[in-house]
């Protein structure tokens, strides 16, 4: 029963997304086809059209990878996770990344083991999908914190920036599909973040402050770590 209506749940995003899926990857496709009916006609490469047309592919290919989600949650397997763990290899991919920007990554952690029960590769995709856009909010010599914390039932996750904020205004557009301030932004990272969430019974709200930065605030049920079933 636990599996078809995770099935159904999984389906009813996908039908409910399909519309603007569709019409995000008909724009690119348009694009590339008249740029290439273009050189066809003419009987030459041409430089410019090729750059815009691999910048449309690059754009399809984004929002193909984001929706991966949706088919991967097939194979999910939920576990006794500790998210100590999660957010430190998290951060840890962006390594490279925080040097050539000369942003600073900060990793706050308490000692005992921080667990819930969920999906690694889901959980791994909430901190990947926050950090990122954390990164492309953020200026040089900007600062990146990712903290956790514990109360009686949660466990508690921030993930904050020092970078351009949101304006209040678009608060209620955060988590719907599509919905991006990026020129190449696909709108679909805070989306599936957000479903991971829902689908941990989590619970995530930001605060933000123009040009001072934002913060992602999450929390989730807290799960009992017995000795040996911590994955
Ligand atoms: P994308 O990153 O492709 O634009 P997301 O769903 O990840 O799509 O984010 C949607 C929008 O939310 C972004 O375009 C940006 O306007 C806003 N946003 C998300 N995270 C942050 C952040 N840390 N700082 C500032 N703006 C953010
Ligand atoms: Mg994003």
């Amino acid at each position: 029963a636990e599996e078809s209506f995770i099935q159904s749940e999984r389906l009813s995003v996908i039908g409910e997304l399909s519309a603007g899926i569709i019409h995000e990857i008909r724009n690119p496709l348009t694009s590339i086809k008249g740029f290439l009916q273009l050189m066809q006609s003419s009987g030459h490469l041409n430089r410019d059209y090729l750059t815009i047309m691999l910048r449309e592919i690059e754009q399809i290919e984004k929002i193909t990878t984001e929706l991966l989600y949706f088919t991967k949650q097939k194979n999910e397997q939920f576990t006794i996770i500790d998210m100590n763990r999660i957010a430190a290899e998290s951060l840890q991919l962006f390594e490279a990344h925080s040097k050539k920007q000369n942003i600073t990554l900060h990793l706050q952690l308490n000692h005992e083991p921080h667990c819930v029960k969920g999906d690694r590769t889901q959980l791994k995709q909430v901190f990947v999908n926050l950090i990122k856009n954390a990164f492309e909010a953020s200026p040089a010599n900007g600062e990146i914190t990712v903290r956790l914390a514990s109360s009686d039932q949660w466990i508690e996750v921030d993930v904050q920036d020092t970078g351009s904020g949101i304006p209040e205004h678009l608060f209620d557009h955060l988590g719907k599909s599509f919905f991006t301030t990026k020129v190449t932004g696909t709108g679909l990272g805070l989306m599936v973040t957000y479903t991971i969430v829902k689908h941990h019974k989590g619970i995530i709200s930001v605060s933000s402050e123009e040009n001072k930065g934002t913060t992602f605030h999450l929390r989730f049920p807290k799960a009992v770590a017995e000795k040996n079933n911590v994955d």
